[in-house]
């Protein structure tokens, strides 16, 4: 299963295009205390990611790859360094204007899909559209349509639980998109999915990359992650290893 990513990456592969930068990290640091134990969980990490990269992250349990996404993603706080999106300091903005700067510019997918079980798949898809201000016709046209683009036309109705997980996971992925994010950031998408799910999830992922989403997906899969443009390895904090991962036809 590692075979793929055993391959050195490509050493006469052209220089990108000049490409903009969406993500710039600056020595990130970011500490969990609770009472008197401490945890340095990022120890001044540094990332650079341009528009279109689909960046793979792996790296032992407990090494800092879900704490490296919600840093980075402005879902939670840091302890020093900053964090450019687009060029904004995002833990500078004031909590209403990062609020509102993710939501317009970034997509969110986890592994537990963390959907509304009383939602219908359509409530559940047009739910942030609404938040984030989009009038009522247009947030359900919105999400009607994403849903049929993640190839769920058929189950606007449905309710989570039934629904399958891979199905599931489609329906957060419409959600995350619905609004059309140029990030998206999803933490082990694939880890409740048995691989034929899962496969069908990074083929949607992968759809969506080459359209010009800009990904960057933490997981423990090597296959997963060889769908990937880029891989950062994260150990204990610190990012170790960051190569370009050669093209998978
Ligand atoms: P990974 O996603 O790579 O498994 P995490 O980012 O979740 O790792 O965790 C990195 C380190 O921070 C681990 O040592 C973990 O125990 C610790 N940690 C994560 N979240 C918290 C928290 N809310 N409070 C205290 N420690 C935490
Ligand atoms: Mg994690």
């Amino acid at each position: 299963m590692a075979v793929v990513l055993e391959q050195p990456a490509s050493l006469d592969a052209q220089p990108a295009p000049p490409a903009t930068r969406v993500l710039r990290a600056e020595g990130v640091r970011k500490v969990y205390r609770s009472g008197a134990d401490e945890v340095d969980a990022l120890r001044g990490v540094d990332l650079d990611v341009r528009a279109g990269e689909f960046v793979a992250v792996m790296g032992p349990s407990g090494s800092g790859k879900t704490t490296l996404l919600n840093c980075f993603s402005g879902l939670d706080s840091i302890d020093g360094g900053r964090v450019l999106i687009e060029g904004r300091s995002i833990h500078e903005l004031p909590d209403a204007e990062r609020t509102k700067h993710r939501a317009a510019a970034m997509g969110f997918v986890f592994q537990a899909f963390n959907l509304i079980l009383v939602f219908t798949t359509v409530e559940n898809v047009e739910l942030p559209l609404l938040l984030a201000g989009t009038k009522e016709a247009e947030a359900r046209r919105r999400a009607e349509e994403t849903l049929a683009r993640v190839g769920l036309g058929h189950r606007f109705r449905h309710r989570p639980t039934e629904l399958s997980g891979g199905e599931q996971q489609r329906v957060a992925i419409a959600r995350a998109v619905a609004g059309r994010p140029r990030i998206v950031w999803a933490d082990e998408p694939t880890g409740n999915l048995d691989s034929e799910m899962a496969g069908s999830v990074m083929d949607l992922l992968s759809e969506l990359h080459e359209e010009g989403l800009t990904l960057i997906l933490v997981t423990h899969d090597n296959t997963v992650a060889a769908r990937g443009t880029r891989l950062i390895t994260v150990r204990d904090g610190r990012i170790v290893e960051d190569v370009a991962l050669p093209a998978t036809v």
